[in-house]
Order: structure tokens, then C-alpha cells, then sequence
């Protein structure tokens, strides 16, 4: 069976979401439509990611923690 398999990313400058393909790499290096940045990661990492942040980077890295949080 010819399954295509997305995966959902986010962009990490603004939060807007989008699905890829799972085996296409070269659209992590699209820039976002919305806000023109660079940088995707998946959301089931991203949540691991943001608990990351908010253990280790409890005053600089909060705002943007609690951003990355808040488009889960
Ligand atoms: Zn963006």
C-alpha cells in the first residue's frame, strides 16, 4: 500500500503550523509563510523541547518557552 505519512512541524519563530511529508527533507528548509523564518521542528518534539527549556532556562528562555508552550 502507497501510504503518504505526515508529520506536523511548527515554525519556531511564530508557531505556525503546517504538515510535511514524512520523508521530505528539503522542506525544513522552507521559510514560513507567516513571519519568514527558517527553522521548523516537529511538535511531538517541540513539547519534549519545551520542557527542556522551562527545567533548564528558568529566567532568559521562559518567554520564549512559555511561547512555544502556548502554540501546542
Ligand atoms: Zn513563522
Amino acid at each position: 500500500m502507497d501510504e503518504i505519512r505526515l508529520r506536523q512541524v511548527e515554525c519556531l519563530n511564530c508557531g505556525h503550523r503546517r504538515a510535511v511529508r514524512e520523508d521530505e527533507r528539503r522542506s525544513a528548509l522552507d521559510e514560513c509563510p507567516k513571519c519568514h523564518y527558517v527553522g521548523w521542528a516537529s511538535s511531538a518534539e517541540l513539547s519534549e523541547r519545551t520542557r527542556r527549556l522551562l527545567r533548564e532556562r528558568p529566567v532568559q528562555g521562559r518567554k520564549r518557552a512559555v511561547h512555544l508552550h502556548a502554540v501546542q
